[in-house]
């Protein structure tokens, strides 16, 4: 990802520079993929008191005006990403829920068969892939408690040990 300045960036968007905006921007930039409230928390570390509301709609004009991202894993809250427009996927672990990025072999989107749909525009794409991290399935060859409550919520595939 190419850094630039959080207020350029908000400028070349055309929105005026506030330290509330500018400090959600860098808390998504500080926790790329993480939730409303892991960005509040940022937030409020780097300015004290900010409202849930004023954070809410930073990220809501953030995302609208295409500077970061939402992505809404299932059995997720909304996440939010720094890195937009480039149609990336992710990779996100059925047990600790970490999100990483997969870049797309074909950008900006991937193919959508022409002849299965012909007539619908398409102007996003998203693709989720399921599984396990490297750490996990590291852990997972050791005993280990098997209560992570994200991993019961998707019991499609059991855990690679919990059998
Ligand atoms: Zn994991
Ligand atoms: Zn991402």
């Amino acid at each position: 990802m190419v850094k630039t300045d959080p207020a350029e960036l908000l400028r070349a968007h055309g929105l005026s520079v506030t330290p509330q905006r500018l400090a959600v921007l860098k808390a998504v930039e500080h926790c790329p993929h993480g939730s409303a409230d892991a960005i509040a928390d940022d937030v409020r570390e780097r300015l004290g008191t900010v409202s849930v509301q004023t954070i809410y709609d930073a990220l809501t004009t953030f995302v609208d005006r295409g500077l970061i991202r939402r992505i809404e894993p299932a059995g997720s809250p909304a996440l939010f990403d720094p890195r937009a427009g480039d149609g990336h996927h992710h990779a996100i672990c059925r047990s600790c829920r970490s999100v990483q990025d997969v870049e797309s072999p074909i950008t900006p989107l991937p193919f959508l068969p022409h002849a299965s749909r012909p007539d619908f525009v398409v102007d996003e794409a998203e693709v989720v892939y399921w599984g396990f991290c490297a750490a996990c399935r590291a852990a997972s060859d050791t005993p280990a408690e098997d209560n992570t409550p994200g991993l019961r919520a998707r019991p499609r595939k059991p855990r690679p040990h919990s059998l």
